[in-house]
């Protein structure tokens, strides 16, 4: 117990001198390259994710017609294109 408490004392510590000696800059920095990412990866799933056969960029059409709560189970249910109806063709790998 007594290690446990000065592991966690040791880590606070350390986290604190860390937040410390970090310059607002360098948290701009990484918050700007943070964002960036997520933005960038938003971007290619609505450009990547669509049907092979239409074209209708699936990941897109989830975002923006379905509510905020579904629309991640509305995409990991979809079988059929709902543009087309072609039926989803898994490799099984
Ligand atoms: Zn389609």
């Amino acid at each position: 117990m007594l290690a446990l408490l000065i592991c966690l004392a040791v880590l606070l510590l350390a986290l604190g001198w860390y937040m410390w000696s970090s310059t607002p800059a360098y948290f701009l920095s990484i918050s700007l390259v943070a964002i960036c990412l997520a933005a960038g990866g938003f971007t290619f799933a609505c450009l990547a994710i669509k049907c092979d056969k239409c074209g209708l960029k699936w990941f897109w059409r989830a975002v923006s017609t379905q509510h905020s709560r579904e629309w991640g189970l509305w995409l990991a249910n979809l079988t059929e294109c709902p543009g087309c109806g072609d039926i989803e063709q898994s490799t099984g790998e």
